[in-house]
């Protein structure tokens, strides 16, 4: 083992050295997850947990323990701390991990998440898993009370943006391509089946805080009960999502059928069910931009404050973003204007986090092909 130091706690994890393959550390050999790159997701999550204070704090694929250890740490001292992980290994190191941050009333199980996640209930509910969420998605929405958080890290980014449509399908019964704005549209699709499986246990789910980074995504999304919100959140923001492979027009559709693109002619290619909503609650994120500046101390604070600050900009828009160099070879515009000219061209738009060369804008698309155009 090894002791090491994230946010403000001292955690054991694996000694890293003994889990090197071709000289690169690789976390997933090592008997206990530990990834230090997720650092940061875990550095933006302390951030939220400090604002929500929730009752109860389950971090239900803990591994280490490190995540439910931080949160109560530097969030917010809950009145229960649950942690748990099915390899009992990995319980046990959470067991020293717990006591080494002198937390005395944590609850620590050795169980199968699903199987725990039908045995109680909480306020706050962390699914941090391999890969995709899915498997969790149903338990985790059941065992979060009213109003109550859950959140999610998806690692899957090859079904979600369309990479692998076969397992886009499988895991989440969407149609999907490799589209210009599939960064953002991946978390769409992501969000859309967790309030289709939310809905069948008659409550629904909305994003309160969500993102994409390096190699994942991240949403925490607040739970609500009731058949009629459930019915009005699906009637309102689940639809399908085109793009015009000829002249890269993008839009909303109601409906999953062969459409014509309005401004070309070309069929749309359709994807989805997606969800169409807002990606944040407003109040929320004034709340986080209000706050972060308390957690200077944290490693990825200055990647924090960059996120918050386009994120502050880019989330008044509603459409989907525009991939501009994706837009400019479909057009064949050769010279790709700076980002920067084009914002100031449209007035009101902004970058996305999303991708580098994307403008958000409600602005419409001949607007900016002609912005596009005449900065050539
Ligand atoms: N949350 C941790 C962190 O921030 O460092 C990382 C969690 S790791 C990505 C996923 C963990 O889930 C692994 O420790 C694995 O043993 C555990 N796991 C996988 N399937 C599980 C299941 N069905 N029930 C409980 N734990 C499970």
């Amino acid at each position: 083992l090894k002791e090491v130091t994230e946010g403000k706690v001292r955690i054991f994890v694996p000694d890293p050295k003994e889990y090197m393959i071709e000289g690169k550390f690789d976390p997933s050999w090592a008997p206990v997850f530990y990834n230090p790159k997720m650092t940061f997701n875990r550095d933006l999550s302390v951030i939220v947990v400090s604002l929500l204070k929730p009752k109860i704090i389950l971090d239900a694929l803990s591994a280490t323990g490190i995540r439910g250890i931080r949160y109560y740490v530097e969030s917010w001292k809950s009145e229960q701390l649950i942690l748990n992980d099915k390899n009992s290994t990995a319980a046990s190191l959470i067991q020293i991990n717990v006591k080494n941050n002198g937390i005395e009333n944590a609850k620590i199980y050795n169980k199968d998440a699903n199987a725990l996640l039908y045995e109680i209930k909480s306020e706050y509910i962390d699914i941090d898993p391999f890969g995709s969420p899915v498997p969790f998605i149903l338990s985790s929405v059941n065992a979060t009370i009213r109003n109550g958080i859950v959140a999610f890290t998806a690692t899957d980014l090859s079904p979600l943006e369309g990479s692998s449509r076969t397992s886009c399908r499988r895991k989440y019964d969407a149609i999907n391509y490799k589209l210009s704005s599939s960064k953002e549209l991946g978390l769409r699709i992501l969000i859309g089946k967790i309030i289709r499986e939310a809905a069948t246990l008659e409550k629904t789910v909305h994003p309160l805080f969500s993102f994409y980074a390096d190699y994942y995504y991240r949403l925490f999304a607040i739970v609500e009960s009731g058949a009629r919100k459930a019915d009005e959140n699906i009637n309102k923001n689940l639809k399908y999502f085109g793009e015009c492979p000829r002249c890269g027009f993008q839009t909303f559709v109601d409906e999953n059928c062969k459409t014509k693109c309005p401004i070309c002619g070309e069929n749309f290619i359709i994807i989805g069910p997606l969800y169409i909503g807002p990606l944040h609650n407003m109040e929320f994120l004034k709340r986080m931009i209000d706050t972060y500046s308390d957690f200077n101390y944290l490693s990825s604070f200055n990647r924090i404050q960059k996120l918050l600050n386009v994120i502050e900009k880019e989330a008044k828009y509603k459409s989907v973003f525009y991939n501009i160099s994706k837009l400019a070879s479909k057009l064949k515009v050769s010279a790709i204007p700076p980002i920067d000219s084009i914002l100031e061209c449209l007035g009101d738009a902004s970058k996305t986090h999303f991708a580098p060369t994307g403008i958000r804008t409600d602005k419409g698309y001949e607007e900016i092909i002609r912005c596009v155009k005449s900065l050539r």
